[in-house]
């Protein structure tokens, strides 16, 4: 007989909008200190993990808001959150391009 233990799927929030949500709905953002921050879809980059929504509304006001000085210092990213931002839109114009089956609608 299997005791139902208490274990669940591990959800993460959007830094963006807080919203939650199981890890492949989120785009894992890795950082380490001296190495910069990437995006990690893969999810297998070491380091602190920050999760965005993969809309693009949180992509755009993430990257919006890591771009100024007050923004990116909320994690500490200094400069390089401009450089982050630079990514994180890259990598979500490639992902909007894959999925892109035609207009919204
Ligand atoms: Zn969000």
């Amino acid at each position: 007989m299997t005791a139902g233990g208490g274990r669940h799927a591990p959800e993460r929030t959007c830094v963006q909008c807080g919203k939650t949500g199981g890890k492949p709905s989120l785009l894992r953002i890795a950082g380490r200190p001296g190495s910069g921050w990437e995006p990690d879809p893969d999810r297998r980059k070491p380091g602190r993990g920050i999760y965005l929504c993969r809309s693009s509304e949180c992509v755009g006001r993430f990257t919006g808001r890591i771009r100024t000085a007050k923004g990116a210092a909320r994690w500490k990213m200094g400069v390089e959150g401009s450089m982050l931002a630079d990514k994180v839109s890259a990598w979500w114009a490639a992902e909007s391009d894959r999925n892109a089956g035609g207009v919204d609608g």
